[in-house]
Protein backbone atom coordinates (compact mmCIF):
# COMPACT_ATOMS: atom_id res chain seq x y z
CA UNK A 1 0.00 0.00 0.00
CA UNK A 2 1.15 3.57 -0.80
CA UNK A 3 1.49 5.32 2.32
CA UNK A 4 -0.48 8.44 2.09
CA UNK A 5 1.17 11.77 1.99
CA UNK A 6 0.65 12.63 5.60
CA UNK A 7 2.71 9.85 6.92
CA UNK A 8 5.60 10.89 4.99
CA UNK A 9 5.30 14.25 6.90
CA UNK A 10 8.13 15.59 8.87
CA UNK A 11 8.38 18.76 10.80
CA UNK A 12 9.62 21.60 8.58
CA UNK A 13 10.52 19.56 5.70
CA UNK A 14 9.54 22.22 2.70
CA UNK A 15 9.16 21.54 -1.19
CA UNK A 16 8.84 25.57 -1.93
CA UNK A 17 11.23 28.02 -0.73
CA UNK A 18 9.06 31.69 -0.67
CA UNK A 19 11.00 34.95 -0.53
CA UNK A 20 11.61 36.68 2.81
CA UNK A 21 9.38 39.65 2.76
CA UNK A 22 11.40 42.41 2.73
CA UNK A 23 9.36 45.55 2.06
CA UNK A 24 9.06 46.56 6.15
CA UNK A 25 6.45 49.61 4.65
CA UNK A 26 4.09 46.37 3.81
CA UNK A 27 4.41 44.12 6.83
CA UNK A 28 3.09 41.03 6.79
CA UNK A 29 0.19 39.89 4.76
CA UNK A 30 -1.79 39.91 8.23
CA UNK A 31 -1.70 43.80 8.74
CA UNK A 32 -4.32 43.71 5.93
CA UNK A 33 -6.60 40.82 6.94
CA UNK A 34 -9.17 41.49 9.25
CA UNK A 35 -9.19 40.18 12.74
CA UNK A 36 -11.52 37.41 12.23
CA UNK A 37 -10.18 35.98 9.36
CA UNK A 38 -6.20 34.78 10.66
CA UNK A 39 -5.71 31.54 11.36
CA UNK A 40 -4.86 30.61 14.30
CA UNK A 41 -3.26 27.00 14.49
CA UNK A 42 -1.32 25.49 11.25
CA UNK A 43 -3.24 23.76 9.21
CA UNK A 44 -2.50 20.25 9.56
CA UNK A 45 -0.67 19.76 5.56
CA UNK A 46 1.96 17.38 4.78
CA UNK A 47 5.49 18.71 5.59
CA UNK A 48 7.63 16.98 3.07
CA UNK A 49 10.41 18.22 0.66
CA UNK A 50 10.27 18.60 -3.07
CA UNK A 51 11.61 14.93 -3.75
CA UNK A 52 9.64 13.12 -1.80
CA UNK A 53 6.36 14.87 -2.90
CA UNK A 54 7.57 14.41 -6.78
CA UNK A 55 8.38 10.57 -5.92
CA UNK A 56 4.58 10.35 -4.13
CA UNK A 57 3.17 11.82 -7.14
CA UNK A 58 4.71 9.49 -10.20
CA UNK A 59 4.27 6.30 -7.54
CA UNK A 60 0.45 7.07 -7.60
CA UNK A 61 0.73 7.81 -11.43
CA UNK A 62 2.04 4.77 -12.31
CA UNK A 63 -0.80 3.11 -10.45
CA UNK A 64 -3.10 4.37 -13.16
CA UNK A 65 -4.33 2.31 -15.47
CA UNK A 66 -4.53 4.60 -18.94
CA UNK A 67 -4.66 4.39 -22.63
CA UNK A 68 -0.81 5.25 -22.84
CA UNK A 69 -0.01 2.75 -20.93
CA UNK A 70 -2.55 -0.17 -22.27
CA UNK A 71 -4.94 -1.99 -24.77
CA UNK A 72 -8.10 -0.03 -23.76
CA UNK A 73 -11.27 -1.84 -25.67
CA UNK A 74 -14.29 0.01 -23.19
CA UNK A 75 -17.52 -0.52 -25.82
CA UNK A 76 -19.04 2.43 -26.39
CA UNK A 77 -16.39 4.79 -25.08
CA UNK A 78 -13.99 5.17 -28.21
CA UNK A 79 -10.42 5.14 -25.96
CA UNK A 80 -8.18 5.71 -28.94
CA UNK A 81 -5.10 6.89 -29.21
CA UNK A 82 -5.00 10.56 -28.60
CA UNK A 83 -1.94 12.17 -30.85
CA UNK A 84 0.21 14.27 -28.90
CA UNK A 85 0.68 16.86 -31.16
CA UNK A 86 -2.78 17.86 -30.76
CA UNK A 87 -1.76 18.30 -27.27
CA UNK A 88 1.22 20.24 -28.23
CA UNK A 89 -0.76 22.45 -30.59
CA UNK A 90 -3.56 22.99 -27.58
CA UNK A 91 -1.38 24.34 -25.30
CA UNK A 92 0.19 26.95 -27.68
CA UNK A 93 0.48 29.99 -25.50
CA UNK A 94 -1.37 31.89 -27.95
CA UNK A 95 -4.10 29.76 -27.75
CA UNK A 96 -4.21 28.27 -23.83
CA UNK A 97 -4.03 31.30 -22.95
CA UNK A 98 -6.81 32.94 -24.04
CA UNK A 99 -8.97 34.92 -22.52
CA UNK A 100 -12.94 34.23 -23.37
CA UNK A 101 -13.20 38.01 -22.23
CA UNK A 102 -10.95 39.77 -25.09
CA UNK A 103 -12.33 41.55 -27.38
CA UNK A 104 -12.77 39.99 -30.69
CA UNK A 105 -10.79 42.03 -32.75
CA UNK A 106 -8.35 40.34 -30.70
CA UNK A 107 -8.91 36.71 -31.29
CA UNK A 108 -9.69 36.70 -35.18
CA UNK A 109 -7.70 33.28 -35.10
CA UNK A 110 -9.42 31.79 -32.23
CA UNK A 111 -12.72 32.22 -33.78
CA UNK A 112 -10.91 30.87 -37.03
CA UNK A 113 -10.10 27.74 -35.55
CA UNK A 114 -13.83 27.17 -33.95
CA UNK A 115 -15.11 28.28 -37.46
CA UNK A 116 -13.20 25.60 -39.41
CA UNK A 117 -14.01 23.11 -37.30
CA UNK A 118 -17.41 23.99 -37.46
CA UNK A 119 -17.53 23.61 -41.11
CA UNK A 120 -15.70 20.46 -41.35
CA UNK A 121 -17.93 18.80 -38.90
CA UNK A 122 -21.09 20.55 -40.72
CA UNK A 123 -19.60 18.41 -43.47
CA UNK A 124 -18.61 15.15 -41.63
CA UNK A 125 -22.28 15.02 -40.65
CA UNK A 126 -24.49 15.86 -43.55
CA UNK A 127 -25.53 19.33 -41.67
CA UNK A 128 -26.50 22.94 -42.11
CA UNK A 129 -26.16 24.46 -38.49
CA UNK A 130 -23.86 24.00 -35.62
CA UNK A 131 -23.14 25.07 -32.17
CA UNK A 132 -19.83 24.16 -30.41
CA UNK A 133 -21.03 25.72 -26.94
CA UNK A 134 -22.26 21.64 -25.42
CA UNK A 135 -19.58 20.35 -22.89
CA UNK A 136 -20.10 16.59 -23.21
CA UNK A 137 -22.40 14.33 -24.92
CA UNK A 138 -25.58 14.03 -23.14
CA UNK A 139 -25.21 17.99 -22.68
CA UNK A 140 -25.48 18.00 -26.83
CA UNK A 141 -28.06 15.93 -26.24
CA UNK A 142 -30.02 18.29 -23.89
CA UNK A 143 -29.74 21.11 -26.59
CA UNK A 144 -30.61 18.93 -29.29
CA UNK A 145 -33.83 17.87 -27.35
CA UNK A 146 -34.83 21.58 -25.80
CA UNK A 147 -34.11 22.77 -29.75
CA UNK A 148 -37.09 19.92 -30.44
CA UNK A 149 -38.91 21.32 -27.88
CA UNK A 150 -39.00 24.80 -28.78
CA UNK A 151 -39.88 24.23 -32.30
CA UNK A 152 -42.99 22.41 -31.78
CA UNK A 153 -43.69 25.79 -28.90
CA UNK A 154 -42.97 27.24 -32.85
CA UNK A 155 -45.43 25.38 -34.34
CA UNK A 156 -48.01 24.89 -31.81
CA UNK A 157 -48.16 21.50 -31.50
CA UNK A 158 -48.94 21.07 -28.13
CA UNK A 159 -49.61 17.28 -28.30
CA UNK A 160 -46.20 16.01 -28.75
CA UNK A 161 -45.13 14.39 -25.71
CA UNK A 162 -43.39 11.28 -26.94
CA UNK A 163 -39.54 10.63 -27.53
CA UNK A 164 -39.10 7.14 -28.52
CA UNK A 165 -36.28 5.34 -27.32
CA UNK A 166 -34.91 1.59 -28.51
CA UNK A 167 -33.89 -0.67 -25.97
CA UNK A 168 -29.94 -0.44 -27.30
CA UNK A 169 -30.22 3.18 -26.51
CA UNK A 170 -27.31 4.52 -24.26
CA UNK A 171 -28.86 5.62 -20.69
CA UNK A 172 -28.01 9.51 -21.14
CA UNK A 173 -30.71 9.56 -24.18
CA UNK A 174 -34.20 8.62 -22.12
CA UNK A 175 -32.19 10.64 -19.35
CA UNK A 176 -32.28 13.62 -21.06
CA UNK A 177 -35.93 13.04 -22.56
CA UNK A 178 -37.10 13.04 -19.19
CA UNK A 179 -35.40 16.03 -18.25
CA UNK A 180 -36.92 17.67 -21.20
CA UNK A 181 -39.92 16.41 -20.02
CA UNK A 182 -40.81 14.17 -22.46
CA UNK A 183 -42.61 10.64 -22.02
CA UNK A 184 -39.76 8.23 -22.96
CA UNK A 185 -41.17 4.86 -24.60
CA UNK A 186 -39.22 2.12 -24.85
CA UNK A 187 -39.02 0.51 -28.56
CA UNK A 188 -38.02 -3.28 -28.82
CA UNK A 189 -34.95 -4.67 -30.68
CA UNK A 190 -35.66 -7.55 -33.59
CA UNK A 191 -33.56 -10.44 -33.20
CA UNK A 192 -30.75 -8.74 -36.00
CA UNK A 193 -30.13 -6.16 -33.06
CA UNK A 194 -32.25 -3.49 -34.43
CA UNK A 195 -35.39 -1.36 -34.16
CA UNK A 196 -37.79 -3.62 -34.60
CA UNK A 197 -40.19 -2.16 -37.00
CA UNK A 198 -43.75 -3.65 -35.63
CA UNK A 199 -42.78 -1.84 -32.52
CA UNK A 200 -41.72 1.40 -34.21
CA UNK A 201 -45.44 1.38 -36.06
CA UNK A 202 -47.26 0.79 -33.19
CA UNK A 203 -46.06 3.68 -31.10
CA UNK A 204 -46.14 6.04 -34.11
CA UNK A 205 -48.99 8.94 -33.99
CA UNK A 206 -49.23 12.72 -33.94
CA UNK A 207 -47.99 12.89 -29.96
CA UNK A 208 -44.42 11.64 -31.07
CA UNK A 209 -41.77 14.26 -30.55
CA UNK A 210 -38.87 12.86 -31.39
CA UNK A 211 -36.78 9.25 -31.82
CA UNK A 212 -33.35 8.76 -30.32
CA UNK A 213 -31.14 6.82 -32.30
CA UNK A 214 -27.50 6.02 -32.16
CA UNK A 215 -26.26 4.30 -35.75
CA UNK A 216 -24.49 2.34 -35.25
CA UNK A 217 -26.52 1.06 -32.27
CA UNK A 218 -24.55 0.51 -29.34
CA UNK A 219 -24.55 -3.64 -30.18
CA UNK A 220 -22.64 -2.21 -32.92
CA UNK A 221 -24.65 -2.78 -35.28
CA UNK A 222 -26.19 -0.62 -38.28
CA UNK A 223 -29.51 -0.26 -38.56
CA UNK A 224 -30.33 -1.49 -41.88
CA UNK A 225 -33.68 0.31 -41.80
CA UNK A 226 -32.34 3.71 -41.32
CA UNK A 227 -34.39 5.52 -44.18
CA UNK A 228 -37.18 3.30 -43.69
CA UNK A 229 -37.51 4.47 -40.03
CA UNK A 230 -36.60 8.40 -40.53
CA UNK A 231 -39.45 8.55 -43.54
CA UNK A 232 -42.06 6.84 -40.56
CA UNK A 233 -40.96 9.11 -37.92
CA UNK A 234 -41.23 12.05 -40.34
CA UNK A 235 -44.65 11.21 -41.82
CA UNK A 236 -46.92 11.62 -38.50
CA UNK A 237 -44.54 15.21 -38.05
CA UNK A 238 -42.48 13.80 -35.34
CA UNK A 239 -38.07 14.38 -35.64
CA UNK A 240 -35.19 12.61 -35.48
CA UNK A 241 -32.61 12.31 -33.24
CA UNK A 242 -28.85 11.39 -33.70
CA UNK A 243 -26.61 10.35 -30.81
CA UNK A 244 -23.55 10.52 -32.35
CA UNK A 245 -21.48 10.22 -30.20
CA UNK A 246 -19.55 7.39 -31.78
CA UNK A 247 -18.99 8.41 -34.97
CA UNK A 248 -15.68 5.93 -35.11
CA UNK A 249 -17.39 3.63 -37.86
CA UNK A 250 -19.29 5.94 -40.51
CA UNK A 251 -16.92 9.18 -40.50
CA UNK A 252 -16.52 9.73 -44.51
CA UNK A 253 -18.30 6.71 -45.07
CA UNK A 254 -22.19 7.47 -44.21
CA UNK A 255 -23.71 10.67 -42.59
CA UNK A 256 -26.46 11.50 -40.48
CA UNK A 257 -27.67 14.07 -42.31
CA UNK A 258 -28.07 11.81 -45.23
CA UNK A 259 -29.58 9.02 -43.25
CA UNK A 260 -32.70 11.58 -42.40
CA UNK A 261 -31.97 12.86 -39.07
CA UNK A 262 -32.70 16.29 -38.01
CA UNK A 263 -30.47 17.02 -35.26
CA UNK A 264 -27.26 14.88 -33.67
CA UNK A 265 -24.30 15.56 -31.20
CA UNK A 266 -20.85 14.30 -31.57
CA UNK A 267 -18.57 13.82 -29.33
CA UNK A 268 -15.31 14.95 -29.65
CA UNK A 269 -13.61 13.46 -26.53
CA UNK A 270 -14.41 10.14 -28.12
CA UNK A 271 -13.87 10.23 -32.32
CA UNK A 272 -11.93 13.36 -32.73
CA UNK A 273 -8.93 12.27 -29.90
CA UNK A 274 -9.00 14.45 -27.60
CA UNK A 275 -8.51 12.66 -24.51
CA UNK A 276 -11.28 12.05 -21.81
CA UNK A 277 -12.20 9.98 -18.70
CA UNK A 278 -11.99 11.03 -15.06
CA UNK A 279 -14.93 13.70 -15.44
CA UNK A 280 -12.31 16.09 -17.52
CA UNK A 281 -13.55 18.51 -19.86
CA UNK A 282 -15.33 17.03 -23.45
CA UNK A 283 -17.48 18.20 -26.35
CA UNK A 284 -20.39 17.56 -27.70
CA UNK A 285 -20.79 19.71 -31.00
CA UNK A 286 -25.00 19.86 -31.60
CA UNK A 287 -25.53 19.97 -35.76
CA UNK A 288 -28.65 20.28 -37.16
CA UNK A 289 -30.66 21.05 -40.54
CA UNK A 290 -32.54 24.04 -41.37
CA UNK A 291 -35.33 23.13 -39.85
CA UNK A 292 -33.82 23.65 -36.37
CA UNK A 293 -31.08 25.99 -37.31
CA UNK A 294 -33.20 29.16 -35.60
CA UNK A 295 -33.09 27.34 -32.28
CA UNK A 296 -29.51 26.80 -31.99
CA UNK A 297 -27.87 28.52 -28.58
CA UNK A 298 -26.40 31.99 -28.98
CA UNK A 299 -24.29 33.25 -29.78
CA UNK A 300 -23.97 31.64 -33.12
CA UNK A 301 -19.81 32.74 -34.84
CA UNK A 302 -20.16 34.45 -38.34
CA UNK A 303 -18.32 36.07 -40.77
CA UNK A 304 -19.03 39.42 -42.41
CA UNK A 305 -18.24 40.70 -45.66
CA UNK A 306 -14.92 41.91 -44.46
CA UNK A 307 -14.35 38.54 -43.73
CA UNK A 308 -14.38 38.98 -40.28
CA UNK A 309 -15.50 36.77 -37.27
CA UNK A 310 -18.04 37.82 -35.05
CA UNK A 311 -20.80 36.42 -32.19
CA UNK A 312 -24.32 36.96 -33.10
CA UNK A 313 -26.48 37.22 -30.07
CA UNK A 314 -29.13 38.62 -32.67
CA UNK A 315 -31.50 35.14 -32.49
CA UNK A 316 -34.86 35.70 -31.61
CA UNK A 317 -36.05 31.95 -31.68
CA UNK A 318 -32.62 30.41 -30.29
CA UNK A 319 -33.07 28.64 -26.78
CA UNK A 320 -30.28 30.87 -25.54
CA UNK A 321 -27.01 29.89 -23.99
CA UNK A 322 -26.35 26.48 -23.23
CA UNK A 323 -22.73 27.14 -21.28
CA UNK A 324 -20.64 29.98 -20.11
CA UNK A 325 -18.49 31.61 -22.74
CA UNK A 326 -18.42 29.26 -26.31
CA UNK A 327 -17.28 25.53 -25.23
CA UNK A 328 -14.68 23.63 -24.15
CA UNK A 329 -11.70 25.44 -26.56
CA UNK A 330 -9.11 23.45 -25.97
CA UNK A 331 -11.17 20.36 -26.86
CA UNK A 332 -11.84 21.96 -30.23
CA UNK A 333 -8.24 23.17 -30.65
CA UNK A 334 -7.10 19.57 -30.50
CA UNK A 335 -10.38 18.36 -32.66
CA UNK A 336 -9.40 20.73 -35.42
CA UNK A 337 -5.85 19.07 -35.20
CA UNK A 338 -7.06 15.63 -35.62
CA UNK A 339 -8.89 16.57 -38.38
CA UNK A 340 -6.30 18.21 -40.67
CA UNK A 341 -3.81 15.66 -39.54
CA UNK A 342 -5.90 12.91 -40.91
CA UNK A 343 -7.86 14.81 -44.29
CA UNK A 344 -11.08 13.43 -45.38
CA UNK A 345 -9.20 10.05 -46.96
CA UNK A 346 -7.58 9.57 -43.77
CA UNK A 347 -10.64 9.97 -41.53
CA UNK A 348 -12.35 7.31 -43.57
CA UNK A 349 -9.57 5.08 -43.61
CA UNK A 350 -9.74 5.64 -39.63
CA UNK A 351 -13.30 4.30 -39.82
CA UNK A 352 -12.65 1.12 -42.38
CA UNK A 353 -9.65 0.23 -39.77
CA UNK A 354 -11.90 0.98 -36.48
CA UNK A 355 -14.50 -1.35 -38.27
CA UNK A 356 -11.77 -4.29 -39.23
CA UNK A 357 -10.26 -4.29 -36.12
CA UNK A 358 -13.65 -4.80 -34.29
CA UNK A 359 -14.39 -7.44 -36.30
CA UNK A 360 -11.29 -9.28 -36.44
CA UNK A 361 -11.72 -9.63 -32.54
CA UNK A 362 -15.46 -10.70 -33.21
CA UNK A 363 -14.92 -13.55 -35.01
CA UNK A 364 -11.84 -14.97 -33.30
CA UNK A 365 -13.75 -14.74 -30.34
CA UNK A 366 -16.93 -15.73 -30.82
CA UNK A 367 -16.13 -19.94 -30.16
CA UNK A 368 -15.18 -19.22 -26.75
CA UNK A 369 -18.02 -17.14 -25.85
CA UNK A 370 -21.35 -16.49 -26.47
CA UNK A 371 -22.09 -13.62 -29.24
CA UNK A 372 -25.98 -13.00 -29.27
CA UNK A 373 -26.36 -11.34 -32.89
CA UNK A 374 -23.71 -13.19 -34.74
CA UNK A 375 -23.30 -10.44 -38.19
CA UNK A 376 -20.90 -7.77 -39.13
CA UNK A 377 -20.36 -5.51 -36.66
CA UNK A 378 -18.84 -1.72 -37.38
CA UNK A 379 -16.36 -0.35 -34.64
CA UNK A 380 -17.99 -2.48 -31.85
CA UNK A 381 -19.39 -5.72 -30.88
CA UNK A 382 -21.02 -7.30 -27.92
CA UNK A 383 -20.38 -10.71 -26.37
CA UNK A 384 -22.03 -12.54 -23.48
CA UNK A 385 -20.74 -14.14 -20.37
CA UNK A 386 -23.46 -16.67 -20.23
CA UNK A 387 -21.30 -19.85 -21.00
CA UNK A 388 -18.93 -18.41 -18.18
CA UNK A 389 -21.47 -17.36 -16.16
CA UNK A 390 -22.86 -21.08 -15.90
CA UNK A 391 -19.52 -22.36 -14.86
CA UNK A 392 -19.87 -19.94 -11.64
CA UNK A 393 -18.15 -17.16 -13.43
CA UNK A 394 -19.78 -13.45 -13.67
CA UNK A 395 -18.87 -11.03 -16.02
CA UNK A 396 -17.48 -8.77 -13.70
CA UNK A 397 -15.00 -11.41 -12.35
CA UNK A 398 -13.88 -12.12 -16.14
CA UNK A 399 -12.91 -8.14 -16.38
CA UNK A 400 -11.08 -7.92 -12.95
CA UNK A 401 -9.15 -10.86 -14.09
CA UNK A 402 -8.10 -8.96 -17.27
CA UNK A 403 -6.82 -6.18 -15.65
CA UNK A 404 -4.47 -8.97 -14.07
CA UNK A 405 -3.07 -9.16 -17.71
CA UNK A 406 -2.44 -4.86 -18.65
CA UNK A 407 -5.74 -4.99 -20.33
CA UNK A 408 -8.43 -2.39 -19.25
CA UNK A 409 -11.46 -4.46 -18.86
CA UNK A 410 -14.64 -3.85 -21.39
CA UNK A 411 -17.47 -2.37 -20.77
CA UNK A 412 -19.77 -4.51 -19.13
CA UNK A 413 -23.35 -5.41 -18.34
CA UNK A 414 -24.20 -2.69 -20.85
CA UNK A 415 -26.34 -2.47 -23.35
CA UNK A 416 -28.60 -3.83 -20.83
CA UNK A 417 -30.86 -6.33 -23.50
CA UNK A 418 -27.71 -8.22 -23.40
CA UNK A 419 -27.06 -10.44 -20.25
CA UNK A 420 -23.51 -10.62 -19.08
CA UNK A 421 -22.91 -8.53 -21.58
CA UNK A 422 -19.15 -7.56 -22.82
CA UNK A 423 -18.53 -4.43 -25.22
CA UNK A 424 -15.76 -4.19 -27.03
CA UNK A 425 -14.65 -1.59 -29.10
CA UNK A 426 -10.69 -1.87 -30.13
CA UNK A 427 -10.08 1.12 -32.12
CA UNK A 428 -8.31 1.78 -34.96
CA UNK A 429 -5.09 3.15 -33.55
CA UNK A 430 -4.08 -0.50 -31.79
CA UNK A 431 -1.72 -2.77 -33.74
CA UNK A 432 -2.48 -6.54 -35.25
CA UNK A 433 0.57 -7.71 -32.42
CA UNK A 434 -2.11 -5.85 -29.80
CA UNK A 435 -5.47 -7.27 -31.24
CA UNK A 436 -3.84 -10.96 -31.20
CA UNK A 437 -2.63 -10.78 -27.59
CA UNK A 438 -6.57 -9.57 -26.04
CA UNK A 439 -7.46 -12.20 -28.48
CA UNK A 440 -5.02 -15.13 -26.68
CA UNK A 441 -5.75 -13.35 -22.83
CA UNK A 442 -9.72 -13.74 -24.00
CA UNK A 443 -9.20 -17.68 -24.82
CA UNK A 444 -7.25 -18.58 -21.96
CA UNK A 445 -9.46 -16.94 -19.64
CA UNK A 446 -11.73 -19.14 -21.02
CA UNK A 447 -9.81 -22.07 -19.98
CA UNK A 448 -9.08 -20.84 -16.87
CA UNK A 449 -13.09 -20.57 -16.16
CA UNK A 450 -12.97 -24.26 -16.98
CA UNK A 451 -9.75 -25.43 -14.88
CA UNK A 452 -10.11 -22.96 -11.98
CA UNK A 453 -13.28 -20.57 -11.85
CA UNK A 454 -12.98 -19.80 -8.04
CA UNK A 455 -9.01 -18.09 -9.12
CA UNK A 456 -11.16 -15.93 -11.70
CA UNK A 457 -14.06 -15.40 -8.95
CA UNK A 458 -11.04 -13.94 -6.72
CA UNK A 459 -9.32 -11.61 -9.46
CA UNK A 460 -7.95 -9.04 -9.72
CA UNK A 461 -4.32 -10.67 -8.06
CA UNK A 462 -1.86 -8.26 -8.96
CA UNK A 463 -3.54 -5.19 -9.42
CA UNK A 464 -2.64 -2.12 -6.57
CA UNK A 465 -5.85 -2.14 -5.34
CA UNK A 466 -8.18 -5.25 -5.58
CA UNK A 467 -12.05 -5.44 -5.82
CA UNK A 468 -13.77 -1.57 -5.26
CA UNK A 469 -16.62 -0.76 -4.55
CA UNK A 470 -17.28 1.59 -7.58
CA UNK A 471 -20.57 2.55 -6.96
CA UNK A 472 -20.46 3.45 -3.43
CA UNK A 473 -17.23 5.38 -4.41
CA UNK A 474 -19.28 7.64 -6.76
CA UNK A 475 -22.33 7.77 -4.46
CA UNK A 476 -20.04 8.92 -1.09
CA UNK A 477 -17.00 10.57 -3.48
CA UNK A 478 -14.42 11.22 -0.81
CA UNK A 479 -11.81 13.50 -2.31
CA UNK A 480 -9.89 13.92 1.06
CA UNK A 481 -6.27 13.88 0.96
CA UNK A 482 -5.94 11.67 4.76
CA UNK A 483 -8.13 9.02 6.42
CA UNK A 484 -9.02 11.45 9.61
CA UNK A 485 -10.76 14.34 7.42
CA UNK A 486 -13.88 12.78 6.14
CA UNK A 487 -14.79 11.95 10.06
C1 LIG B 1 -20.63 8.38 -24.22
C2 LIG B 1 -21.95 8.33 -24.82
C3 LIG B 1 -22.92 9.29 -24.50
C4 LIG B 1 -22.71 10.37 -23.43
O1 LIG B 1 -21.59 11.18 -23.64
P1 LIG B 1 -20.94 11.97 -22.40
O2 LIG B 1 -19.91 12.84 -23.00
O3 LIG B 1 -20.38 10.92 -21.49
O4 LIG B 1 -22.03 12.75 -21.73
C5 LIG B 1 -24.13 9.23 -25.13
N1 LIG B 1 -24.41 8.26 -26.02
C6 LIG B 1 -23.51 7.30 -26.36
C7 LIG B 1 -23.86 6.25 -27.38
C8 LIG B 1 -22.24 7.29 -25.76
O5 LIG B 1 -21.36 6.36 -26.07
Amino acid sequence: MTKLLLEKSKPERKAANLPFNQNESLGSISNFLPENSLRTENLNLPEVSELILVRHFSELAKKNFSIDSGFYPLGSCTMKYNPKVNEYVARLEGLAKLHPFQPQEQVQGALEIMYTLSEYLKEICGFKGITLQPAAGAHGELTGLLMIKKYFEKTGDKKRKKVLVPNTAHGTNPATASMCNFNVVELKSNDRGQVDLDSLKANLDDTVAAIMLTNPNTLGIFEENILTISKLVHEVGGLLYYDGANLNAIMGIARPGDMGFDVCHINLHKTFSTPHGGGGPGSGVVCCNELLEPFLPTPILSKNIKEQYYWDYNKKDSIGKIKSYYGNFGMLVRALAYIMVNGKEGLEQVSKDAVLNANYLKENLKTDYDLPYDIECMHEFVLSGKKQKQQGVNTLALAKRLLDFGIHAPTIYFPLLVPEAIMIEPTETESKEELDNFIQTMKELAKEVLANPDFVNAAPHNTPVGRVDEVGAARNLNLCWSLSCNQ
